[in-house]
């Protein structure tokens, strides 16, 4: 029986990649990823090494996660070193805990290896830090995937009337929705917004605005992008450096 390492893949420059993570991808006897892990990492590979994509691709699954559970199960059975890869880090929205508690439920054993969020890197990488001394003491991340169950909404709106920096994953087809939500609960229709598309990488492309406009500036970005909002936005002035 394998082990199975949930691994970060980093949110999208290769090198952003950690050296744990590089010398499992060189080890694996299977690797089994998905649409937001750069398909560049599976260069390192040793020949022979098997690769399994179950893509999903932000709300809609390829293949439910009940399915991904299963393959990942069947490889454990099969091989010695199985990886996991994952964009980011396997526990920030990545499904990476559901997975770890499926396999230990049939004794599979288990590793994580953190990656470097796409939460910190691809506003970093736009000049926009998540905190800065004398702007805001801290950040939140929050998914922009709401319940389809209109009964509840399961984002607590009225917690983010204070200023920390916002960093919304999987918002983007939300966001004309979280612009309107954020003025509702009192933020300045000028309140700084910014809208990053595939961060990290040659593609990347960042849009600026406020939350009044940051909907038609930015809605047609093209996926995966992330969302950043507070006063932290305004340093790109000074900070850009990547684009
Ligand atoms: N586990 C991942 C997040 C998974 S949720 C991590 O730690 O980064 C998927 C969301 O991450 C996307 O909908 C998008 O909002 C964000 N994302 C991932 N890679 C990105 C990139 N290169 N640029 C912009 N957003 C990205």
């Amino acid at each position: 029986m394998g082990k199975v390492y949930l691994t970060g893949a980093g949110p999208g420059d290769i090198e952003l990649l950690t050296v744990k993570a590089l010398r499992l991808v060189q080890e694996a006897d299977v690797i089994i990823y998905d649409r937001l892990a750069n398909p560049d990492i599976l260069k390192e590979a040793k020949n022979g090494c098997e690769f399994i994509y179950v893509g999903k691709e932000d709300s809609h699954h390829t293949l439910p996660q009940e399915e991904i559970n299963q393959v990942i199960y069947e490889s454990a059975l099969q091989y010695e070193t199985v990886v996991r890869l994952k964009g980011g880090d396997p526990l920030v929205f990545g499904r990476g805990g559901e997975e770890a508690i499926y396999l230990n439920e049939r004794g599979i054993k288990f590793e994580f290896i953190p990656g470097i969020t796409s939460a910190i890197a691809v506003p970093e990488y736009a000049g926009i830090p998540v905190t800065h001394r004398g702007i805001t003491v801290s950040f939140r991340v929050v998914t922009g995937h709401e319940s389809r169950n209109k009964e509840y909404s399961q984002i607590p709106w009225d917690n983010y009337k204070t200023d920390d920096t916002i960093v919304f994953l999987m918002g983007l087809h939300r966001l004309k929705h979280i612009s309107k939500k954020l003025i509702e609960i009192g933020k300045s229709k000028d309140y700084p917004i910014a809208v990053i598309s595939r961060g990290t990488t040659k593609d990347a492309k960042t849009v600026v605005g406020t939350l009044e406009n940051i909907y038609e500036k930015a809605k047609d970005l093209p996926t995966p992008a992330l969302i950043v909002v507070g006063e932290v936005v305004n340093l790109r002035e000074q900070l850009s450096w990547f684009e």
